[in-house]
């Protein structure tokens, strides 16, 4: 294995609920480095091109404006397998589903507000990282 990046965001239920530090907290225990961070308050041209894939899904227009209700800290993560340790550590999309231990079994409100988004694969997670971040702004 290698170390490589993924792409992190703490979303606005857990911004709300003063939890930044907490997740990333979790991220850090399960052996992922911070490189890059800052929070930020998404457009809602934003976060429509963000979820852009899915856009024909019937959750699409409730998931864009859960996304812009509040301050958002996005984050590029490097680690050892860096998208899976993270998808690891979020636990399921449904926090009904949701392992012990990760992120969103402790933290998660709902399917929608569950707290994390994490990168899918290393190709989306380059697309993801340069969405939010010039290469200048993170310091590995
Ligand atoms: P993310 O992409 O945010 O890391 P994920 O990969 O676990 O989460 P996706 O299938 O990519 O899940 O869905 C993206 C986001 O859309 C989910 O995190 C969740 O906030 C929302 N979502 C997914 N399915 C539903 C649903 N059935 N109802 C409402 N919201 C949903
Ligand atoms: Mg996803």
């Amino acid at each position: 294995m290698a170390v490589t990046r993924t792409f992190s965001i703490i979303k606005p239920d857990a911004t709300r609920r003063n939890l930044t530090g907490a997740v990333t907290k979790m991220l850090e225990e399960a052996g992922l480095r911070v490189i890059a961070s800052k929070r930020v308050r998404m457009s809602r041209e934003q976060a429509e091109g963000f979820y852009g894939v899915h856009r024909e899904r019937p959750f699409f227009n409730d998931l864009v404006g859960f996304m812009v209700s509040g301050p958002v800290v996005v984050q590029v993560l490097e680690g050892e397998d860096a998208v899976a340790a993270n998808r690891r550590v979020m636990g399921a999309t449904n926090p009904e589903n949701a392992d012990e231990g990760t992120i969103r079994k402790a933290f998660a409100e709902s399917i929608e507000a569950n707290t994390v988004h994490g990168s899918d694969s290393e190709e989306n997670a380059a697309t993801e990282i340069a969405f939010f971040f010039s290469e200048d702004e993170i310091i590995g």
